[in-house]
């Protein structure tokens, strides 16, 4: 199986209307009074607000099809993911934990970006202080042709590739050719018998040409990548953030709740799209009953729902209305 990366705007399987036509979105006439207004309350503070971070989580990847390892006690081929995810399991099983990785990459590669990957990705070419800090490592978003710059992965990458020598700085990310060795080929074939590769099967270094490569991904008990936190920081830092969309995961955990609360405390706002807002989340919602100028006061919205769905329609203010292209087969990806 040959997977190309596509580049080509005109691939994209979502249409872009032209935002200055505004287009309602068909879900709007199915929505009650109070999520009306709820969300007319926040596209009225998007169309004010300059800086914006979106902080992503794995709801968004579970919209597009794709289960969640990582906490969630998942298991493959009878191993508990989350054992697999450590620099000791890599150095005690290279063959064992490349399978697993190379049969993840090969399920993030059949899955295909959703709507809100798209909407985020749109967001980001039209508004340059705008920055997405995704912990997915599914690389949906890169595929959905995010701006790399405007681009976070606090977790890492499926698609990046480090060294493991000490001596040796090689990294390189958006490798999405798959399988990255003939011998890893049968580790997407999850029926296949498990058959243990030779460390000379495995992927190697293309620069010492003697380090074994290993997924870069962010492995338990490692720390999160400095450049990453050190970059959201510094957007932080750089001048208030108006607003912080914290999409398809709880804005009460970390490090979500963590961003969440140093961008309230520069007075910006917060709004959560997730499959479920708990009641902390939603402690500052309106009751039906609310007048609109409670709405306008608001400093924190959430959309409980599918942040596939939601995310495109809360963005439309500003990057129109996005809809899948009749005809469009949804395969994006040359699949041999
Ligand atoms: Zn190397």
């Amino acid at each position: 199986m040959t997977v190309d990366h596509p580049v080509s705007r005109s691939a994209l399987p979502y249409r872009f209307d032209n935002p200055a036509v505004p287009t309602p979105s068909t879900q709007l006439e199915t929505l009650t009074p109070s999520a009306v207004a709820n969300l007319s309350s926040f596209q009225a503070y998007l169309r004010s607000s300059k800086r914006i971070l979106a902080l992503v989580g794995a709801g968004l990847s579970a919209s597009s099809g794709l289960p969640t390892f990582r906490g969630a006690g998942g298991l493959w081929r009878n191993h508990d993911a989350m054992e697999l995810a450590t620099p000791e399991a890599f150095s005690n099983d290279p063959s064992l934990v490349w399978q697993f990785y190379s049969a993840r990459r090969a399920a993030a590669l059949r899955a295909m970006p959703n709507k809100a990957h798209y909407a985020l990705a749109e967001l980001a070419k039209r508004m340059p202080e705008f920055l997405t800090l995704t912990q997915n490592v599914d690389g949906l978003s890169t595929r959905a042709n995010h701006p790399p710059n405007q681009l976070l992965h606090l977790h890492g990458s499926l698609f990046s590739l480090k060294c493991t020598s000490f001596y040796c700085d090689f990294q390189e990310d958006n490798h999405f050719t798959h399988p990255l060795t003939p011998e890893l080929a049968i580790a997407s074939e999850t029926l296949a018998p498990y058959t243990h590769i030779p460390q000379s099967g495995l992927p190697h270094c293309p620069k010492c040409h003697t380090g074994l490569l290993r997924p870069g991904v962010v492995w338990f008990g490692e720390a999160l990548p400095w450049r990453v936190v050190k970059a959201a920081d510094d957007f932080i830092s750089a001048g208030k953030v108006d607003l912080i969309l914290v999409i398809g995961t709880s804005g009460t955990v970390y490090p979500a709740a963590g961003y969440v609360d140093r961008i309230r405390m520069q007075g910006g706002k917060v709004a959560v799209f997730n499959i479920d807002i708990d009641d902390s989340e939603s402690e500052d919602d309106f009751s039906e009953m609310e007048s609109e100028r409670s709405y306008a006061n608001r400093t924190k919205w959430t959309f409980e729902g599918d942040a596939a769905e939601w995310v495109p329609v809360a963005l439309e203010p500003i990057i129109g209305h996005i809809e899948v292209q009749e005809g469009s087969s949804g395969e994006r990806f040359n699949l041999v």
